[in-house]
Order: C-alpha cells, then sequence, then structure tokens
C-alpha cells in the first residue's frame, strides 16, 4: 500500500511547527510530510523590527527548513492552486517546469499578505514590512538616506531623505518605527550635520488609536511616549496619495519623502482563493473548531489564512497572530496524525495571553492577562518572552550573543544597500 502524504502549504509558523510535530510524533512509513514555500526558511516575526535595527543579526531570526525539517521533502517554490476535488496542488519551483503534487492530507498555510489600499502612488513607492528581505532593505534604506542627507548641500533633498513615513498603528508598524527611530537617532551622531531635530518621523493611523493589541490604555500611553520622541502620530488621519513619493494627507497637510512603509493591516493569502477551498466573505478558509475545512475530512488550514472559531469567545474567530498561530499548529498535527489512525479529533481552545512590544533599545509596552507593563520591565519581558518562543538552541544563542555583544559594542551604522546591485561596479568596471 501506498504510503499516505500529507502536504502542508506554507512553512511559516503553522506549516513549520506542524511539520515539526508530525516529523516527531509519526511512526516510521506512516506518512510522508511534504512542506512547500517560497523560501528555504521560517521567518520568525516579531523580531523583525529589532533585525531592521541591527539588535539582532538578520540571518539569526530566520530558521532553516531543511535542518529542522530533516524527515520531510522541502520544496522551495510557489503553490499556485490548491484543489480539494481531486486532492491534487500545482507548484511552481523557482526554476523548471511546474508540477502537479497529489497529496490523501491538506494543511493550508500561506499566512496572509499586506492589505494595500487603492491609493495612487502607494504600490510604486510603498515597501512593507513582513518579510526579512523587506526589513534588511529598509534598515539599509534609513542608514542610506542619513548618508544622502549628510553629503548633500540641497535642503530639499535632504528634508526629503530625513523625512520617514508610516502607515499604519498596529504593532508592525509602531514597533518598526520605533526601533528604527531609535536606530536613527543614535546613528545620527556619526553623521556630520544631522541631529535628531533635523529627523521627521510620521505615524499615521486611520483610528483614534494605535497597538490595539495592547489595549487602550496602552496605546494612548505608547503614542504619548512616541510624541515625547519627537515622532508625530496622526490619528483619525488617511493616506491619501503618494504619487511620486509626494505624501498627501487627509487632513491637509502635504509633504515629500523618500521612505514610506505600509503596514496597514493584513489580509488571508489570496492562494486560498484560487482553487475549490470553502472561503468566508473575509477571504478566510473556513474550518471548524478542530481547524477541519468544512465539508471535508482530509484537509485542514489554520494561522492567518483561516477563519478558527475562537472558543474563549463564542461567536468570534481567533485574530491573526504569532500566539494563535503556534499553538493551532500543535493542535492541527495532532488531529492530522488522529484522522490519519482514525481516532477522534480535538478543539482548538486558547484564550489569548496578551501582547508585548518593543520600542526601541530598553523601551516596551505590554498587557499579559490584563497585567500593564512600560518602559524597561515589559521591553525585557518582550525579549524574554520571544527569546523563549525562538525555534531551535541554536538560533536562541546566537540572537543571545547579538543582544549581549550589544551592551558592549555600539550598533552597526553602515548601509549595505549597494548589496542589492552586486554587479553594478563589475559592469561599469568592464564599459569602462
Ligand atoms: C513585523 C511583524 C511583527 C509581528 N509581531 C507579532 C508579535 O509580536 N506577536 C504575535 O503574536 N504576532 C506577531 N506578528 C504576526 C505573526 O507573525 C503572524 O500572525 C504569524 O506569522 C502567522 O503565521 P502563519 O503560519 O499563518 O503565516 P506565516 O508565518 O506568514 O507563514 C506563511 C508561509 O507561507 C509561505 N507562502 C506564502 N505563499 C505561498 C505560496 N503561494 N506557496 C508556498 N508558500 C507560500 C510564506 O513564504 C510563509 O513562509 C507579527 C507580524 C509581523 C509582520
Amino acid at each position: 500500500m501506498a504510503v499516505p502524504r500529507i502536504l502542508i502549504v506554507g512553512g511559516g509558523y503553522v506549516g513549520m511547527y506542524t511539520a515539526l510535530r508530525l516529523q516527531r510524533r509519526l511512526r516510521r512509513g506512516e506518512a510522508l510530510v511534504t512542506v512547500a514555500d517560497l523560501d528555504s526558511y521560517m521567518t520568525y516575526q516579531p523580531f523583525l523590527p529589532e533585525a531592521a535595527a541591527g539588535s539582532i543579526e538578520a540571518r539569526h531570526v530566520v530558521v532553516p527548513l531543511r535542518r529542522v525539517l530533516n524527515r520531510c521533502q522541502i520544496l522551495s517554490g510557489r503553490i499556485t492552486q490548491v484543489r480539494l476535488a481531486d486532492r491534487k496542488a500545482e507548484f511552481e519551483p523557482h526554476e523548471g517546469p511546474a508540477l502537479t503534487i497529489a497529496y490523501d492530507y491538506l494543511v493550508m498555510a500561506p499566512g496572509s499578505i499586506s492589505r494595500l489600499l487603492p491609493v495612487p502612488g502607494l504600490a510604486d513607492n510603498g515597501i512593507g514590512f513582513k518579510t526579512i528581505e523587506e526589513a534588511i532593505a529598509l534598515r539599509n534604506h534609513v542608514l542610506g538616506r542619513l548618508d544622502v542627507a549628510a553629503s548633500t548641500p540641497d535642503p530639499e533633498v535632504r528634508r526629503r531623505a530625513l523625512t520617514f513615513v508610516f502607515v499604519g498603528g498596529g504593532y508592525a508598524g509602531v514597533e518598526a518605527l520605533a526601533e528604527l527611530e531609535d536606530m536613527a537617532a543614535d546613528a545620527c551622531k556619526y553623521f556630520e550635520g544631522i541631529s535628531r531635530a533635523d529627523m521627521r518621523w510620521v505615524l499615521v493611523e486611520a483610528t483614534d488609536r494605535i497597538l490595539p493589541e495592547v489595549g487602550p490604555d496602552m496605546g494612548r500611553w505608547t503614542a504619548q511616549q512616541l510624541r515625547e520622541r519627537g515622532i508625530e502620530v496622526r490619528m483619525k488621519t488617511m493616506l491619501k496619495s503618494a504619487e511620486g513619493c509626494h505624501i498627501v494627507l487627509s487632513d491637509g497637510e502635504e509633504f515629500d519623502t523618500d521612505t514610506l512603509v505600509w503596514t496597514a493591516g493584513v489580509k488571508p493569502h489570496p492562494l486560498v482563493r484560487a482553487g475549490d477551498l470553502p472561503v468566508d466573505e473575509k477571504g478566510r478558509v473556513r474550518v471548524d473548531a478542530a481547524m477541519r475545512m468544512h465539508g471535508t475530512d482530509f484537509a485542514f488550514a489554520a494561522g492567518d489564512c483561516a477563519a478558527v472559531p475562537d472558543l474563549t469567545r463564542p461567536g468570534e474567530f481567533c485574530p491573526p497572530n504569532a500566539q494563535h498561530a503556534v499553538r493551532q499548529a500543535k493542535t492541527l498535527a495532532d488531529n492530522v496524525l488522529a484522522t490519519l489512525r482514525g481516532q477522534p479529533r480535538r478543539p482548538y481552545r486558547h484564550k489569548y495571553a496578551g501582547s508585548v512590544a518593543s520600542l526601541g533599545l530598553y523601551k516596551g509596552v505590554a498587557q499579559i492577562y490584563g497585567r500593564e507593563l512600560r518602559g524597561f520591565p515589559a521591553w525585557f519581558m518582550h525579549r524574554t518572552y520571544h527569546l523563549t518562543r525562538m525555534p531551535t538552541f541554536n538560533k536562541k544563542t546566537r540572537i543571545l550573543m547579538d543582544w549581549t555583544l550589544g551592551m558592549f559594542f555600539p550598533r552597526e551604522i553602515v548601509s549595505l544597500g549597494a548589496i542589492e546591485e552586486p554587479r553594478k561596479e563589475f559592469t561599469l568596471s568592464a564599459r569602462s
């Protein structure tokens, strides 16, 4: 009899943790697990702001799938369609012909993508903050802008270079802005003629609050802290246009910038709508409390792409965050195994514990089980919590080393933006 094949689409939080548990608990020859992901690594997203700020080496916040999932098959490339009717998925490797993958059991975990609005100029001039590539690019870009500003006599070029705009006041936007501002404020002492007062950092948020994840009081406190640091926090304001990097806000203000970061929310990955999966009006895969797709007994979904019922808040669904994703993966793996073995599945149930956010070196905010923390204790909690959650002993140790070294040596202030065009110098030499 053929060995059953479990296909996991996406090797992020849900995908990697599901595969890890399956490879640990499956008996030899019981099933073959295949993980298909665009990248060959899992990204620990809560550490992206610290990676952008240079407090953690970028390579240390990603986990190589081939190393940790050494008993799974890893495919690097894009899944373009998943079908339940014939239990097949279409896969495009990064190079070479596309192939069709047949499966017996399916786990959908492609996560989410940035939710863009039809703002003129946004798609051409903005950058998101969801991937390690974006975090590295943003770090190089911000330091590169300081270089530009310090090297030009033109006040207009300088003003543009030193204006940084972030749209979206959730944890991704607030943490990214706060960490990068902290880094730039520290770095500018090495750039002649630039002080913190020359820089303009703007946070644009459509609603009347930021950081909803830590509750209204802590959100207000965070806004006040950011303002005291000289950051403009503009609530009830929307980005109306960004054509030619000319920013137009809904309150009527207009200015130019070289840096526009869009972190105004996420939406379920569109891949879930590319086949015949059951999808709700918000584009999430419909699943029951055991994370089984409606109408099937062999397909599952969890994480940012799925509407998993929150049994601790009847009638509601789990919000898209890492805390749920990791815990859902554990139950999901057990339910896949139970299905394989003809045993009963169990529902996912977890009460959201709260959130921790870093706002720069030694600064943070947290709300855990209703307890509010601010400043250094919250920052310490953020680091401790995420370090314990970071997969593998190897990565934990490397991150701890980065932090320890950071206490004794100044941060790196070099922009390696040229890394995006590695052949430029060689091509110029060939032409001269
Ligand atoms: C900057 C930032 C900070 C955050 N901080 C926190 C935090 O402090 N606390 C918290 O709880 N949550 C946080 N989150 C949210 C958290 O990271 C997500 O909720 C979590 O990653 C969701 O897990 P997932 O498995 O559903 O998706 P992901 O972890 O995003 O994994 C999806 C995977 O699918 C792959 N994929 C996508 N499309 C395809 C395709 N077509 N074919 C193959 N593979 C594909 C992707 O490459 C990716 O590896 C943060 C997010 C960001 C962006």
